[in-house]
């Protein structure tokens, strides 16, 4: 199999249409059987649920070649059974997890010339979706479905090292109490843009949601989980029923404590606790995990002993250990790395 031509290196995190995408239809009460098809557009009507009140869920995954020239995807069973959680609370069928590992197992296959080669820092962002494909105009769920699998090649997200963030205590809520915050739905994403936009403008690379209760507790930021270390070398992160649960942290709660010998904590982490922190970092499927240098909030500066040249010490080891498992450098806990070919 020939790869494309490309710079890998320079591909940047943008969308690239691919050779062939995954869909099945949920009609008549039944998943469809499904298959791959080369048609990248979507045509619906103009009243379907998705485009009225917004019934999606989503899921992102990464193909990556490893050391030994195979292309695996990270805990993929982990997207499926989220994706499950996801839909159920938006009154959606959930697809089923078996189904859903063959599906991204075959649009992965279909693509392979589009997977980045071993060392490139690239690999193949995987986008699992679903979304109300049929009208609805009374407040209701749709009846019908589409789940489509399609995948595009991203760059390195560090390119030339990872420069630590800075970001900001946002002043909008990012899920409401009680409301969608720990499941991957559009939605979330898009009451997100404007403080996103807002940060930007402002200068910072991110968002510090807090807890939409009581405005105390450290949240997310808009699609990454805060990862802190203390000054004696613990781990911990914050705990919320209104966080994503992402696969990354918790993949790297365990490399922490089963590799790193670390203490790891979960639990609900105070605004005004943050500045007794050595270390911070986002966690990721994007990015895995990227360093905080500053956490600004409205005017007064929490920096990081850790800098904001490079990543600091626990989060760099963390770092390594979790992408040398992904790639094959590391011997992966039992059932974390799937082989596809
Ligand atoms: C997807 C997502 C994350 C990261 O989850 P991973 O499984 O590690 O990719 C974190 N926060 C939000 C809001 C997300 O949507």
């Amino acid at each position: 199999m020939e790869k494309r031509d490309l710079n890998w290196s320079e591909i940047g995190f943008a969308y690239r249409e691919t050779n062939q995408r995954y869909v099945s239809n949920f009609i008549d009460g039944a998943w469809d059987e499904g298959g791959l098809t080369s048609d990248a557009t979507v045509v619906l009507n103009e009243c379907a649920g998705i485009l009225q009140y917004c019934q999606e869920v989503f899921e992102g995954l990464k193909a990556y070649t490893t050391v030994n020239g195979d292309i695996v995807t990270f805990r993929p069973d982990l997207n499926a059974e989220r994706m499950m959680d996801s839909a159920k609370r938006m009154e959606m069928p959930p697809f089923p997890k078996e189904r859903f590992l063959e599906a991204v197992e075959q649009v992965v296959k279909a693509n392979a010339d589009w997977v980045p080669p071993y060392g490139s820092g690239a690999s193949l962002y995987i986008r699992p979706y679903m979304f109300a494909s049929t009208p609805v105009i009374g407040v209701k769920p749709a009846d019908g479905y589409q789940f489509r699998v399609f995948c595009t090649p991203v760059g390195p997200y560090f390119k030339g090292g990872a420069k630590p963030l800075t970001i900001c205590v946002s002043d909008f809520d990012r899920a409401a109490p009680h409301g969608t915050g720990h499941i991957k739905a559009g939605l979330n994403y898009a009451m997100s843009l404007h403080a996103h936009v807002t940060a930007h403008a402002q200068g910072f690379d991110e968002n510090m949601f807090l807890d939409p209760g009581t405005r105390t507790y450290v949240e997310e930021t808009g699609g990454a989980n805060f990862l802190f270390v203390t000054k004696d070398n613990e781990i911990v992160t914050p705990k919320s029923d209104s966080i994503l649960p992402s696969i990354t942290r918790r993949s790297m709660l365990y490399v922490a404590e089963h590799y790193l010998g670390m203490k790891v904590t979960q639990r609900q982490v105070r605004l005004d606790e943050v500045k007794d922190f050595a270390e911070c970092g986002l966690c990721g499927t994007a990015a895995v995990i990227s360093p905080v240098g500053k956490v600004v909030d409205h005017g007064k500066e929490i920096c990081f002993p850790s800098g904001m040249d490079a990543m600091g010490p626990v989060i760099q080891k963390l770092y390594d250990t979790l992408t040398g498992i992904q790639l094959g450098t590391v011997e992966a806990p039992e059932g974390w790395i799937h082989k596809i070919c």
